[in-house]
């Protein structure tokens, strides 16, 4: 609930709105995680509150650090036993969170773990941003910046998502900025189109991977849905709207979309605009034989851009040494629960070793 709401809500209740005040800040400041620690509530008003409303705080299930970059990766359960993943990631100019935007997603990109067993459900605006909540008091740290590029489409969980980035950068709760708040989506037009109406200052990244329909389709079947054409008037109508320049995500798989006729394509496609590329060495998984592109195919990949004015960044890997990409490490956790499952007696052994647990 936003302030407002909860203050309606109060009234309804017959209590003073200014209770909704001290609610709000409990959660949103102090990130308590249950009425038990609202000292300042009268215990009668928090036994109301527990019926009326569902409290619910995360529970770390699993947790990684790289031995290499301190990057932190956890695994954290839902009350209803669901997992999702996050990622904490210390740069010079703060502490970034990667959060999950559904369990599971049903986009299907050939490349990416996290739809692997397709879609078990929205994440809600609490559970998206506990996530932040959650790693802002394990490490202690603010975060500063926020992506949503963990498992999950956002854009299919619009008005959860809505909902979360609203309360995340409310001046009476952790009040990130907007302009610190980026948006990953695999071109849902129609989401994109509603976005660049919203009147927020966030920043949209968009999963193109590809700069025709053909090669696209092969590796994210939401290109079947909306041609590149049409992905490409949408952004334009967001940079319209919105003054924000788009961030055009493009993971390199060797040997499928890493020629220089594919950075050629490219060319043409975003030379007008104002924008900038990622370029993401695919993160190869063992479901799928897909490799990364060699360094010097990368590197002329970049060059062909630059060269042609286009500005171009290759994301620096973190966290290689543990399950770093999209959707791993919840999926390691469910196929450890199925080795058990299947073979209940068999003692297994856990260890660690240099971040990475292995069973
Ligand atoms: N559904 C959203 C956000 C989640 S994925 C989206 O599609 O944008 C965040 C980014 O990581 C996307 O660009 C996605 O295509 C990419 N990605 C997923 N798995 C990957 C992998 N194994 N290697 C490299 N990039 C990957």
């Amino acid at each position: 609930m936003t302030l407002e709401e909860l203050k309606r809500d109060m009234e309804l209740m017959g209590e003073k709105s200014f209770r909704a005040k001290q609610l709000y800040e409990w959660m949103h400041r102090r990130l308590s995680r249950s009425f038990d620690e609202m000292t300042n509530i009268p215990v009668s008003l928090r036994e109301k509150c527990r019926e009326r409303y569902e409290y619910t705080a995360l529970r770390v299930a699993d947790q990684q650090e790289s031995a290499i970059d301190g990057t932190r990766k956890y695994l954290f359960e839902l009350s209803d036993g669901n997992l999702v993943e996050s990622v904490w990631m210390k740069y010079k100019h703060g502490n970034s969170v990667c959060i999950s935007s559904q369990a599971g997603c049903r986009m299907g990109c050939v490349f990416c773990a996290s739809g692997l067993d397709g879609l078990v459900r929205n994440l809600t605006a609490s559970e998206m941003l506990d996530q932040i909540y959650a790693i802002t008091l394990l490490s202690g740290e603010r975060v500063s910046n926020v992506v949503v590029m963990g498992t999950g489409e956002p854009l299919d969980n619009y008005d959860n998502l809505l909902c979360f980035i609203r309360l995340l950068t409310d001046e009476e709760g952790l009040h990130i900025s907007q302009r610190n708040v980026t948006v990953s989506t695999c071109g849902i037009v129609p989401g994109i189109r509603r976005l660049a109406k919203e009147g927020l200052q966030i920043t949209l990244a968009l999963s193109l991977h590809a700069a025709t329909d053909e090669k696209r389709k092969k590796l994210m079947p939401i290109a079947n849905k909306y041609s590149v054409e049409e992905l490409m008037d949408a952004c334009r109508y967001y940079f319209d709207r919105t003054g924000r320049r788009i961030t055009f995500e493009y993971s390199l798989v060797g040997g499928i979309n890493d020629t220089l006729e594919d950075a050629g394509e490219l060319v043409r496609l975003l030379s007008p605009m104002n924008c900038h590329v990622n370029l993401i060495p695919v993160n190869p998984i063992k479901e799928r034989d897909f490799v990364q592109s060699r360094g010097e195919d990368i590197i002329r990949y970049k060059n062909k851009l630059e060269k042609n004015g286009i500005n171009v960044t290759i994301r620096r890997e973190m966290g290689r040494d543990i399950d770093g990409a999209c959707g791993q490490l919840r999926r390691r956790q469910k196929e450890r629960t199925l080795q058990q499952e299947a073979a209940p007696d068999r003692c297994t052994a856990t260890g660690r070793a240099g971040g990475v647990q292995e069973v």
